[in-house]
């Protein structure tokens, strides 16, 4: 990591501290960052104590009452300064990204595009409507019900988009008139911490925007109980949004969860070959497979099968793994040591199960003696619909393809696991793909196009892949609850 990225000028200082209520707050014990292409550890961030929640919260309800007082259009004018900020440092940020998290340094500058957008959309509701007028059963009597923030947020996001998700969560909880305590991944704290930086720079009140660190299990579950936090926004994995729902139960509390998924790309035979190959090796291989809307099986017909496998091996013959802050890589490596060994396994079990490898399998070759947490992009062939790496989440560049005969068995088995959060068609048929969205339980459906999806979508989880979501009209609402007001202003006498 460029010694400037931690320097006094720059975002983090040269120790990186945890932000909460305007102050930059040290602890003795710190926890270790490493670079994940290289396993170095460069830098360590605070271990925050309770005590820390218990100030970031006390801190945000001082600041939250201040800051629902005022008109949408000022809060729009800070926001507007977070673009501003965050165009200004754009490069660093996403060095930040790449360090810590070892996405490509390109895909790391599409991230920074993406913390723009979502402040962008967040700012875009200063003219929203913020409440209904009902009619009302007696004459000079008005019952309104109004849009209110929902009061202070709690916000534990993964290590995947370090910065965008933050971007996602903390842009609507602003403008929605909330104050936000953010606690990010254990493994990529910096994004975070440079995000608020951003938010200090750009005028954000002192306790609005809050970012502690630590880890989930202890830090997170204290803020999620804590009496003070109103709402709980989580994206991570199924297991932890299972286990924040329980905590949360306690003080019936708003929860939003963005969770694990499990993408089937589906090919028709009558599909545009070319397109299906092409996005589909881009929605495997993205951040290193590190994507919760990744391509995580390929289901093709029967008549287009062999071709799409030959096509597909042979793109991913041509993949470029390397150092991600090299501007010709087009993939890094996995973002830790534990998250490459599962991979590893699951990629042995399917083996062990009959699956035969086309290419990739284990540590990329002419790799095997470099330090950091490489993995080859690896296809599977010989797989059933059965096996774990067809049913369970693998968060990394492995891709099973596996043939189908009828509309019927590809909708089955895409339907088939646990999750239900994005799902893709090609298809020609404009009545195949239209039943085919029918059919699919999923909360999101890309026919003959991949993602990322856009701000003002709703990405949205069904089944085990959550129930919520950050982005546009119906993310926006969930940082708001509603007062019904009922008025009796007499009759002019
Ligand atoms: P993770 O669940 O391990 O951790 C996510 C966050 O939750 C971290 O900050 C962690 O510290 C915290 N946490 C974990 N257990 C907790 C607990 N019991 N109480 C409070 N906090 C707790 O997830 P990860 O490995 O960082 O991220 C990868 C996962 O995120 C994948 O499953 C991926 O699909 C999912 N994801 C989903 C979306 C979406 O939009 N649906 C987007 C990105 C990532």
């Amino acid at each position: 990591m460029p010694a400037t990225l931690l320097g006094e000028k720059a975002l983090l200082g040269t120790t990186p501290s945890m932000f909460i209520g305007g102050e930059w707050i040290t602890t003795e014990n710190t926890r270790p960052v490493d670079n994940p292409a290289t396993g170095e550890i460069f830098t360590g961030v605070p271990e925050a104590q309770t005590e820390h929640i218990e100030l970031a919260l006390n801190r945000a309800r001082a600041a939250q009452t201040e800051w629902a007082r005022r008109p949408l259009s000022e809060r729009a004018t800070v926001l507007t300064e977070i673009v501003r900020q965050v165009e200004d440092h754009a490069e660093e940020l996403a060095r930040i990204v790449v360090a810590e998290q070892g996405k490509t340094i390109t895909e790391a500058r599409g991230e920074i595009g993406g913390v723009k957008a979502f402040f962008d959309h967040a700012l875009s509701q200063k003219y929203r409507t913020v409440g209904e007028l009902m009619a009302t059963s007696s004459p000079g009597q008005q019952l309104a019900i109004r849009e209110e923030p929902v009061g202070i947020v709690a916000a534990i996001i993964p290590w995947n988009f370090p910065a965008a998700i933050f971007a996602r969560k903390v842009a609507p909880a602003l403008m929605a008139g909330n104050a936000i305590v953010v606690k990010p991944s254990e493994v990529t704290p910096l994004s975070a911490l440079a995000m608020a930086k951003i938010c200090q720079l750009a005028g954000v009140p002192d306790g609005l925007v809050s970012v502690v660190t630590g880890p989930g299990r202890v830090i997170g579950k204290a803020l999620v109980e804590h009496p003070l936090t109103n709402m709980v926004t989580v994206t991570g994995s199924t297991r932890a949004g299972r286990e924040i729902l329980a905590q949360a139960s306690e003080k019936i509390i708003p929860v939003s969860l963005e969770l694990g998924g499990k993408a089937p790309v589906i090919v028709f035979d009558d599909a545009n070959l070319e397109l299906a190959v092409q996005q589909a090796f881009e929605a495997r291989f993205w951040n290193c497979g590190q994507v919760c809307t990744c391509n995580e099986r390929t289901y093709v017909q029967r008549g287009v099968y062999d071709e799409f496998v030959r096509r597909f091996v042979e793109k991913v013959a041509g993949l470029k793994v390397g150092d991600p802050t090299d501007e010709t890589s087009q993939m890094g490596p996995k973002v830790s040591e534990a998250e490459r060994d599962k991979v590893r396994e699951f990629v042995e079990d399917a083996v062990k199960a009959g699956a035969k490898v086309e290419i990739g399998g284990g540590i990329p070759e002419g790799m095997e003696d470099q330090a950091g947490y490489w993995f080859a992009p690896t296809v599977l062939t010989n797989v059933n619909n059965d096996m774990d790496i067809v049913q369970q989440e693998v968060f990394g560049p492995v891709l099973p393809i596996i043939p189908f005969d009828s509309y019927e068995e590809v909708i089955e088995w895409a339907n088939s696991t646990v999750y239900g959060l994005t799902s893709h068609v090609y298809t020609e048929n404009m009545r195949t793909a239209m039943n085919a969205t029918d059919d699919l339980e999923f909360g999101e459906v890309y026919i003959n196009k991949i993602g990322p999806e856009e701000v003002q979508g709703y990405h949205t989880g069904w089944k085990l892949s959550g129930m919520g979501g950050d982005d546009g009209q119906h993310g926006f609402e969930r940082y708001t609850r509603r007062k019904t007001v009922y008025l009796d202003y007499g009759l002019q006498s």
